[in-house]
């Protein structure tokens, strides 16, 4: 338990020095949390399994991309969260021209074929509470007959592998009309695969 406990004080300090905003705020007044002992850290409100999937790669990319606009220790997390089976990342805002909240839009939408509980990768999500979730998971959660289930999910989903394109609209008011846009996933689902090989082996 002691040895738990000192391994997350170190990953968490490790983890803090190389991104300084996951250093926990208080919600409301946004001030950093006072006699702070690293137990735990802001990334800890993302989900398990999404976390092992891409938690440090998204991290990274935040970082690298705040780096560039000088706005690493200005920045700050309001909320992280599982909404409708997607990650929901919330933040206090970013200067203009930065990519932020383009990376985690584009990690959110491949959130919702990765098991949030374990992190596997290319799974269906249940209906109802929406909740992406693989095979060896729902056997663990109280349904009937979780093999039918697990079948049932899988045809109608199908295909459930990690989309390689995020599309959205916005309103253009100059053209007065909804554009839409594309936007290509392909490098960040390489990325999410080669790290599932790294922990998992072939
Ligand atoms: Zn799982």
């Amino acid at each position: 338990m002691m040895d738990t406990m000192i391994n997350s004080v170190i990953l968490n300090n490790s983890l803090i020095e190389k991104y300084p905003w996951l250093y926990p705020h208080y919600q409301w007044t946004g001030e950093k949390v006072e006699d702070y002992d690293y137990t735990w850290t802001e990334l800890d409100a993302l989900s398990k399994g999404w976390r092992e999937a891409f938690g440090e790669l998204l991290c990274e990319e935040i970082q690298e991309e705040l780096e560039k606009f000088d706005y690493a220790d200005k920045y700050s997390i309001a909320q992280i969260k599982s909404k409708f089976g997607e990650m929901r990342w919330y933040d206090n805002g970013c200067p203009d021209g930065c990519r932020v909240h383009e990376i985690i839009e584009n990690y959110a939408a491949i959130s919702g074929y990765i098991c949030e509980i374990c992190g596997e990768l290319d799974v269906p999500s249940t209906d109802g509470w929406i909740m992406p979730v693989c095979k060896r998971c729902i056997k663990k959660m109280s349904f009937k007959d979780p093999e039918a289930y697990w079948e049932q999910i899988s045809k109608e989903q199908f295909p459930h592998t990690l989309p390689l394109t995020r599309r959205y609209r916005r309103w253009s008011s100059d053209k007065d009309e909804w554009e839409e846009f594309v936007v290509d996933l392909t490098s960040t689902v390489q990325k999410i695969r080669k790290r599932y090989v790294e922990r998992h082996g072939d």
